[in-house]
């Protein structure tokens, strides 16, 4: 047994008298302490580390779908889950602070891996690990600053998610990282985030040429929750207003008299804003602009139900470019073709 914490291997069955009477390799009764424990924080990071990670370790999401991933505080739930992981994935760039702080205080030995994309994972690591992959895809002059993530406060905007080229990176940080906690496994973690990878490819893909269809003067995006920076960034959707101010409350009357201006000046066919967090603010300046409002859109939370087959990140992805080209006037057919199910192989 080379870790403690990863108890493979053969299992006796030890009789009263003393003989062993059988021993498996299939360790039955036990089959939890065969796997590595990983958690994660919300849903579409814990999709990105399934389809590496399939099941064959036991992984967790911290946050639950539908709470508000910024201002989540952890439950005992949390903790408890915390206490036993061997790594933690996490976005980083400030997104999880409380998770983060509850993580460093109750994960056994707790790693805390660098936090920089100029520098690389220490490969030695032997306790438990939190990896904060935001901050090992990013520096800080790719941070994106907006009005609900201004840069006099310092934190950047955290969804790199919503550009799927980081997804892509993150999947090979969590294969990487699994690689070396897991050796035996490392060819099963290759060939899933291989097959991951080539759909991240065909989704970037599809996205740039969807988002490419939009009529070039209907190309704006008003959202609330203020999650496409770096969706923005890679697409060439310039993002011309935000709802959300940065203490996540709502905005001013002041403001939104300006949202409304800007919606008419910039002629945008129609704002979104989310299914989970509805915003009477946005259907109102909608309303008085003479814009569509849709809310549809989701940024933290994965489409459907879970055991849906578009309940993964590449389903939120394609579900949330289909529902904004199709309003902006664009054709979001080459969505169609982008595969939404798991990856990842049993
Ligand atoms: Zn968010």
């Amino acid at each position: 047994m080379t870790s403690p914490r990863l108890l493979a291997g053969s299992v006796c069955v030890v009789l009263a008298a003393g003989g062993v009477a059988a021993c498996s390799s299939q360790p039955s009764g036990a089959a939890s302490k065969t796997r590595l424990v990983v958690d994660s924080t919300v849903a579409p990071i814990t999709d990105i580390v399934r389809q590496v990670v399939g099941d064959k370790v036991n992984l967790g999401g911290l946050i639950p779908e539908r709470v508000d991933s910024h201002t989540f505080e952890p439950s005992p739930a949390t903790v408890r889950s915390l206490a036993h992981a061997d790594v933690l994935f996490m976005d980083g760039l400030h997104l999880e602070g409380s998770t983060l702080k509850q993580a460093q205080a109750n994960m056994p030995h707790p790693v805390a891996q660098p936090t920089s994309a100029e520098a690389s994972l220490d490969a030695s690591a032997k306790g438990s690990e939190i990896i904060q992959m935001g901050d090992l895809t990013v520096g800080p002059s790719e941070y994106a600053f907006d009005f609900t993530f201004p840069k006099a406060k310092g934190d950047p905007n955290p969804h790199l998610w919503m550009n799927p080229l980081y997804a892509k990176r993150w999947s090979e940080i969590v294969r990487d990282v699994m690689s070396r906690r897991d050796p035996a496994r490392a060819s099963y973690y290759r060939d899933n985030q291989a097959r991951f990878a080539a759909v991240i490819d065909r989704l970037d893909a599809a996205v740039a040429d969807a988002v490419n269809s939009i009529p070039e003067d209907q190309k704006k995006l008003l959202t609330y929750p203020d999650s496409y920076a770096y969706f923005s960034r890679r697409y060439g959707i310039p993002i011309i207003g935000a709802v959300q101010p940065s203490d996540f409350s709502e905005p001013s009357p002041r403001e939104i008299q300006d949202l409304i201006a800007q919606v008419k000046v910039n002629h945008v066919p129609a704002i979104f804003g989310s299914e989970v967090f509805p915003s009477t603010v946005l259907e109102q300046v909608a309303r008085e602009a003479g814009a569509k409002y849709i809310d549809k859109l989701r940024d933290d939370e994965l489409p459907r139900e879970p055991g849906a087959p578009n309940h993964t990140y590449v389903g939120l992805i394609v579900e949330d470019v289909t529902t904004m080209v199709g309003a902006l006037g664009g054709d979001a057919s080459s969505m169609h073709s982008v595969p939404t199910a798991r990856t990842w192989q049993a």
